[in-house]
């Protein structure tokens, strides 16, 4: 059985950047369901329900034809937000950029202000519903785009740091300025979590 994972903070504490009501709604009843309906659309394959998510969606293509598409849908639904509530943090912003991270975006994208730049558009840019990504490839760092709740993980690419852009994440407070929102999510990406992400 796949749980949802309790926020390792307080609804309230990305206040003011990530507001309480779409913590609380986004969490308990949006990530909640994502579980719940991967959890029903496994029930018949039990030994699916003992693997971890991960392993799912790196390996979507062998699965049983019936499941795939509640496993991309609802099993990325999981996966995504599970990893969205670790990269956000109270204490996050610039100055936890650090380490080997910090060197492979000066590298790819020559500064941190530039990825930002680089990641806004891609995010602005996306039409419809997904997720906005800087993902780890054996190519380098690259910045991608997801539909709905597709995972890099599908196409092999490791995510290490990604951005919701459903309108259930920012519609409450910012209502339809994206571009609000991904300025100040900023403030609250725990990038020490990225670093650890990266180097694993
Ligand atoms: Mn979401």
């Amino acid at each position: 059985m796949f749980t949802l994972p309790e926020l390792p903070y307080d609804y309230a504490a990305l206040e003011p950047h990530v507001d309480v009501q779409t913590m609380q709604i986004h969490h308990d009843k949006h990530h909640a369901a994502y579980v719940e309906k991967l959890n029903a659309a496994l029930a018949q394959h039990p030994e699916l329900l003992e693997m971890n998510v991960e392993s799912l969606l790196r390996d979507i293509e062998t699965l049983p034809a019936d499941i795939k598409t509640a496993v991309r849908n609802h099993g990325g639904g999981h996966a995504n937000h599970s990893l969205f509530w670790l990269i956000m943090s109270p204490e996050g912003g610039d100055s936890t950029l650090s380490g080997s991270t910090l060197a492979s975006i000066q590298e790819t994208f020559g500064s941190l202000e530039e990825l930002k730049a680089t990641f806004k558009d891609t995010a602005l840019s996306l039409f419809g519903s997904g997720w906005t990504w800087l993902v780890k490839t054996p190519e380098g760092l690259k910045i991608v785009t997801t539909a709905n709740q597709d995972s890099p993980l599908m196409q092999g690419a490791t995510p290490i740091l990604g951005l919701d852009v459903w309108e259930h994440a920012y519609y409450l407070k910012h209502q339809n300025k994206r571009a609000d929102y991904i300025d100040s999510w900023w403030n609250v990406v725990n990038w020490s979590y990225v670093e650890k992400l990266y180097s694993a």
